[in-house]
């Protein structure tokens, strides 16, 4: 957990170089010297756009997924370490994580974002229809390939006004590892990487610019593999002296069916046959089913897995088989949001404003959401408002995010810019298409904008990080403790999806963006933007360059 923040020089160390430079602050509140910096990031963060754009187009091209997020890993760590960051890699045991720090002192910021991409999610940017890129592979078909562009970009503008305003304060950038299977955030606080940390800004890819504080739609979760071992036999020479670990795994799924009707409204609970057998004539002497339990807290989620265990215990006994092992995979706790950096990164967000999309963004984003059935609304052209604690009588449950844990652990926030289209359906190739257009950059750098004026606040702003703790400490884990979902022996999965990349990267890497020889990852593809239905209802990339 957090040290007591000791006294902070940082009021003082303001106090100092504010003199020297700028008037007397008009009225408390108003401080044009902080003013004035924030309106020289927006116009640095303006200056990066090509950069951002880079970086997003460069993750964009790895598409890779959780736990195998090496290229997207070596790419980052490079710019960072370009940049006089300091970076340990392999955190946590898990080969694809790091962290990377530069400066020294209060406050601590820590900027994190997703990495990883989607099953068979490969999509062609910038064409209004289903064109994988690399047929059955994975793409980001959530957008995680504009996050880590967001924070670095804002990092990076930041540095430089700290460096020239010699301001006390340490930047700490981390990845979220295997997000789609809530594979690394826990263990990241497990390995104490958020002990030092005042503050947490962590960006995720919406379609507005927005963020929350308090409680929000969702839930929490574990990730539990189940593996059963039974008899191999001749499945039909002697079947008889066969035992099915397929027939568990089919059982445990029906029973877990049937008591789903006796559970909670709120729970949600979703399943994958990961090992079924080898062949129809051989019964499987192994089988294994993979189940996501969610509910809105620690202890309903707890309760959820031991029905789970029960029900898996018995479908071994009704079958003569044996529960093997129970692997944790990943698991989440439900986010919990700070009221006082929601309350500043929102006043902040006025001040940037959404993107200025262009008749042919709005004309892009409408086909798209036409072409997954979705309400054809375009991009948003209003600002989100300020999200406020969801009470749980109104909380129906939802996705998750292993950024909850973190949320336990020191003050944070989600922002959400708006490098994506409005009612998709997520985790799908849909979602991929605009990640690496106009409408993907210029989300990234409104949301670099929000990021950096929030930094600036929280470097700059007397008494901010102190309510964020007060928040953090009186309000938020006032009844609520953090304790891991995860048990003391679990390990990181960094073998998922190891199978999928190695059967796919050989066909993606044909397809990495090179900034060396083309301006944008489009033009690598020799996509025309935006690529749309034709009036006769075809649909096609441009043709020659992509074989
Ligand atoms: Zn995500």
């Amino acid at each position: 957990m957090h040290l007591t923040r000791s006294l902070s020089c940082l009021p003082l160390l303001l106090a100092a170089s504010l003199s020297a430079g700028a008037q007397a602050p008009a009225s408390p509140g108003a401080n044009p010297k902080l003013a004035a910096l924030k309106a020289e990031a927006m116009r640095d963060i303006d200056s990066r756009a090509q950069f951002t754009q880079q970086f997003v187009d460069q993750v964009f091209s790895f598409g890779e997924l959780g736990f195998q997020e090496f290229e997207t890993s070596k790419y980052i760590t490079g710019i960072l370490k370009q940049n006089g960051f300091t970076v340990r890699e392999g955190v946590a045991g898990i080969p694809t994580a790091w962290v990377a720090t530069w400066g020294s002192g209060k406050p601590v910021i820590a900027l994190g974002s997703d990495l990883d991409g989607i099953p068979q999610a490969s999509q062609i940017p910038g064409v209004a229809c289903h064109l994988p890129l690399v047929q059955g592979a994975p793409g980001h078909g959530e957008g995680h390939n504009s996050g880590q562009a967001v924070n670095i970009t804002a990092a990076l503008a930041i540095k430089n006004i700290m460096q020239r305003e010699h301001l006390s304060g340490t930047l700490k950038i981390w990845p979220g590892v295997a997000e789609e299977q809530l594979g690394s955030k826990a263990y990241l606080v497990r390995d104490g990487v958020f002990k030092d940390v005042d503050v947490v800004l962590f960006s995720h890819v919406g379609s507005n610019l927005q963020t929350g504080w308090g409680a929000e739609q969702g839930s929490g979760l574990v990730s539990v593999l189940y593996s059963f071992e039974g008899q191999a036999a001749h499945a039909a020479g002697a079947p008889w002296r066969g035992r099915s670990a397929l027939d568990a795994v089919e059982l445990m799924d029906v029973g877990w069916n049937f008591r789903r009707e006796h559970l909670r409204l709120q729970t949600r609970s979703h399943y994958v046959i990961r090992n079924g057998g080898d062949q129809p004539n051989v019964v499987p002497p192994t089988a294994a089913v993979w189940y996501y339990f969610r509910e809105l807290d620690f202890k309903k989620i707890k309760e959820l897995w031991a029905i789970g265990d029960s029900v898996a215990l018995g479908a071994a006994m009704m079958t003569g088989t044996r529960l093997a092992s129970e692997r944790v995979l990943g698991s989440a706790w439900p986010g919990h949001f700070n009221r006082p950096i929601a309350e500043d990164m929102t006043d902040n967000i006025k001040l940037v404003g959404l993107p200025k999309w262009t008749a042919a963004d709005q004309r892009f984003a409408r086909a798209i959401q036409k072409e997954v059935k979705g309400d054809t609304t375009g991009l948003d052209t209003a600002v989100a408002k300020l999200e406020g604690d969801l009470p749980d009588s109104l909380n129906m449950g939802g996705g998750s995010d292993d950024i909850g844990d973190i949320s336990w652990n020191a003050p944070t926030i989600v922002l959400l810019y708006p490098s994506n289209v409005p009612n998709l359906p997520g985790h799908h190739w849909s979602d991929a298409i605009a990640m690496a257009t106009p409408i993907a950059h210029k989300g990234a750098t409104a949301g670099a904008k929000a990021q950096a004026l929030t930094m600036l606040d929280i470097l700059l702003k007397p008494g901010l990080v102190d309510s964020a703790w007060s928040y953090f400490r009186n309000v938020q884990t006032k009844t609520v403790k953090y304790e891991p979902l995860m048990r003391p022996e679990d390990r990181p999965a960094t073998e998922l999806n190891a199978e999928i990349l190695a059967r796919y990267r050989p066909e993606m890497k044909k397809f990495y963006y090179d900034p060396k020889k083309f301006p944008t990852y489009l033009q690598q593809l020799g996509i025309a933007y935006p690529t749309l239905r034709k009036a006769d209802g075809s649909c096609a990339a441009t043709p020659n360059t992509l074989q």
